[in-house]
Formats: structure tokens, sequence, C-alpha cells
């Protein structure tokens, strides 16, 4: 006889067991559903929960309870959201969405033995560098290409690579930090390196640098400021002045570009940015940039310049630590071959095709989606339409120059209105300024997805 057993016929203030009360017949489906030990956790807090008003035993109230409890659990933590901030590549919003190619490549990565660091010519090992090297070579006019986790991996390694133990030379002007905890000094000290700082906060001339090279001194380093803008009296020195000095002095010249596109964005309308191929052909040595920034591909950190600095720092012991898995590196791949055919670039990279669209398609977009909205709200909120200004985000072009427009919202209790709108099974998310929520349309890809949810936030369902 089992102690369950015994408890069956022990006073009927005695509660049941959690083994007993697991076989209720209520809790099979939840049991189906959710697994047994998280029901049988969830029972334990039931227990818990009732002890002192002794209403254990009922099946039904139970079922019911445990079930709202789990429910969390049931849907993903890391849920799909409509990013409407006005932020095409929003770093806590996961910034670029892929190409369809490059999902794809994923998947089938994800569900396939691949060969990765295997040569199908000849049989043999296979160097997982050599699925992305050759095209960012092709397209950036590099020696050659490695790549790692992230931008800020990529930074870390090729110091840790080229100038562990000695110095590394950097503008005041330069010294970034990004989101994150992202300083250049701290990634410095934490490569082994010991920052030179020179100039000032808004000038830095040739004859600062000239004057920091000494027997140390293992390389020039240049961060592109992604995240803010110098204005007024300035001076930096460009790549074309800096390289024929530290190519005199013998020194590699890194450089950070942070987004570091692969194309000139002005051919969509956009301030221009720099290209990784215009940095490699200025002369720099090492130039680093991100995979999930303005390239539009999976989060990776790029690496191209030299051939003997990239061997270098591919046979760093760091780079094992830092390499990248092989659904990125397909999915980085299959980006990377949408390259070679720019033209067709808007229509096929997200990230692209959000920068390129104009105010008069936003517009119309917020012409169809106001009187949707509007009706959805019941009379609750007023929605206008907004003339306002978006970021690419993510570091690009750091001043506000997307010209978009955005469902504008204005009404008593705003901040309501926006936690519901995150409630909805795809949350929406978007900012309040000035006392208006905006939605920005321009990252609005899914229309039919978001209107379908709409009527969710009916009148009187908005606690
Ligand atoms: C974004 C950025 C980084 C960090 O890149 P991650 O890919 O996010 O690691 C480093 N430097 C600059 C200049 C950046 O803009």
């Amino acid at each position: 006889m089992s102690r369950d057993d015994r408890a069956e016929g022990a006073p009927a203030s005695r509660p049941p067991s959690i083994d007993r009360m697991a076989r209720w017949p209520a809790l099979a489906p939840l049991i189906e559903r959710a697994g047994r030990p998280l029901v049988v956790e969830a029972l334990r807090a039931w227990v818990e929960a009732r002890r002192s008003s002794g209403d254990v035993a009922d099946p039904a109230a139970c079922a019911a309870w445990c079930a709202q409890r789990l429910a969390p659990l049931a849907s993903p933590s890391l849920k799909r959201v409509f990013n409407l901030t006005g932020t095409v590549l929003h770093t806590n919003l996961g910034r670029a969405l892929m190409a369809e190619e490059a999902i794809e490549a994923a998947v089938t990565a994800m569900r396939s033995p691949a060969a990765l660091e295997y040569d199908l010519d000849g049989g043999a090992r296979g160097e997982r560098d050599d699925h992305i090297a050759p095209w960012l070579r092709r397209l950036t006019g590099a020696e050659a290409a490695t790549a790692v986790n992230n931008n800020a991996a990529a930074v870390l390694l090729a110091l840790s690579a080229l100038a562990a133990g000695r110095e590394v030379i950097v503008s005041r002007g330069e010294l970034i930090e990004i989101g994150g905890a992202f300083r250049i000094p701290d990634i410095m000290a934490r490569a082994g390196c010991r920052l030179v700082e020179v100039g000032t906060t808004n000038r830095t001339h040739l004859k600062d640098y000239a004057a920091a090279i000494g027997p140390e001194t293992a390389a020039i380093m240049k961060v592109h400021p992604s995240n803010y803008a110098v204005q007024g009296f300035t001076k930096t020195v460009s790549a074309a002045e800096l390289v024929p000095l530290a190519r005199e002095k013998g020194l590699p010249v890194i450089e950070d570009l942070g987004s570091g596109t692969l194309v000139d964005l002005e051919s969509w309308g956009l301030p221009h940015e720099p290209t990784a191929r215009e940095a490699i052909a200025a002369g720099i040595d090492i130039v680093t940039f991100s995979g999930d920034k303005l390239l539009g591909g999976p989060q990776a950190g790029l690496l191209v310049g030299r051939q003997a600095l990239i061997e270098r720092i591919a046979k760093n012991p760091m780079k094992r630590a830092l390499r990248l898995d092989k659904v990125r590196l397909a999915a980085l791949e299959a980006t990377l071959r949408l390259y070679a055919d720019p033209e067709k670039l808007a229509r096929r990279l997200p990230t692209v095709r959000m920068l390129a669209r104009t105010p008069e398609d936003i517009r119309a977009q917020a012409e169809r989606l106001q009187p949707v909205l509007t009706q959805a709200l019941g009379g609750d909120w007023q929605v206008g339409i907004d003339a306002v200004r978006g970021q690419i985000g993510s570091g690009a072009l750091p001043v506000d120059l997307l010209h978009s427009f955005a469902l504008a919202v204005t009404g008593r209790g705003l901040d309501r209105l926006a936690d519901a709108l995150r409630r909805l099974p795809i949350p929406v998310v978007g900012r309040i300024r000035d006392g208006v929520l905006l939605l920005d349309l321009r990252t609005l890809d899914d229309e039919a997805a978001f209107v379908a949810q709409l009527p969710e936030l009916a009148p009187g369902s908005v606690a």
C-alpha cells in the first residue's frame, strides 16, 4: 500500500496527494500540452495557495487555475513584434530582418548536416570562413576576410591579435561608447592593449598621431562615430591622410566602421555612409563592421583587410571562442550573395527595402490605416497622420533624417493605450513624443497581420 492510497482514506480535511491530483481527468489535457513536471509544479502552488481556504479538491477549479498559471510558459518569451518606433535597425528589437534567401539557407543549415568545414572537392577538411570570405573580398576589394560573433568581437579580436601588450593610438574624438557597454577604452583594456589618446574631443590633427608614435606603438585605430556627430569647430584626420604616416612607420591602421555598408546608400536617396570598400581603397589594413546593421544579415562581426593580418587574426585562439555557427554562416553567405545584384537589393533585402521606401508610399499606407485604427479605438482617442522623422538606427547616420509618416494618436491615457498595444498577440511598439503616440509606418511590412489584431483593442477592452 502506497502513501498515496493511505491518504485517500484520510479525513476530508487532508488534501489529496499531488500524485493523485495529477491523475484527475480534468488535468489530462493540460498535462498533454504542458508536460507533467510543469503541471506538478503548478499543483504544488495550487495546494499552497489554497492551504488556508481548504477547498483544494475541486478538479475543475484546479485545472483552470493551473492552466492560467502555466499560460505564460506556453508562448515564447522572445516574441515577434511590430517595430513602429521609426528606428529601422532597432537594437532592442533585433536589428535587421533577413531576406527570404537568408532565412531559407539558415533553415536548411539547421535541419541537415552541412559542409561547414569540409571540402567537398577533395573530401578533406575545409575552413568555415571559406563560405563567406570570397564574397567579402569581391564586395570590398580586400585581400582576405573572416567573421566572428559581432562587431564588438571583431574589434576585440583584431586588437588582441595585432596589438596585445602594446600601444594603440586613437583620437579623443573617436573614443565612443555605443549601447550595451561597448566602450573603446574598455575594449582596448580587455584586448590587453594600452590606449594612447591623441588630439581633443573636437579636433585631432595628423601631427598629433605622428607625435604619439613610439617604439611601443602596435597600431593606429580609427572609429566611426556612429551614434553622435561632432559639429562646429572640428577636425578629424581622414584615412587617406593617416595611411601614409602609418606606412612610413610600418604600423597597421585598424578601422571600426560600425554599420559599414557594402553599397552606397545614395542610390536610394540617403546620405552617404562610409562603405567597407572605400576604407579598403583608402589603405586601411583591417576594417571591421556588423552583419546585422546596414548590411541586413544575421548578427556577425566582419573583418576584411590584408592577407597577412587576417591570417594572424584567424589563428588567434580567441577566434575559436568568437566564431560563427553554421546557421548564421548560411544566412550571411546568402545575404552577401544578394549584393552581387545591387539593383535588386531594394526588393530582396528588407533593410534596404524599408530604408528606400518613399514618404509618398508611407503616407498612402497611413491613409489606408487611419480609418481602420480610428474604428478600432472607438472614439476614445483621435487618430491623425503626422509627418515624422525616423532613424536608420544602430549607429548609422545618427541624425534624424528619414522622412516618414506615422499614425498619430492623441487623447487621454496614452500610456494605457501604449500598454494595450504592447499586449496584443503580436505586440506593437511605437513611441510617445510630446503627448502623441506615434506609430511610424516605414517599417510596417505585414499590414494584414497588423490590421487583423486591431479588433482586440475594442473600446472597453483597453483596461
Ligand atoms: C554597432 C557598433 C559596434 C558594435 O557592433 P555589434 O555588431 O553590435 O557588436 C562597434 N563599433 C561601432 C562604431 C558601432 O557602430
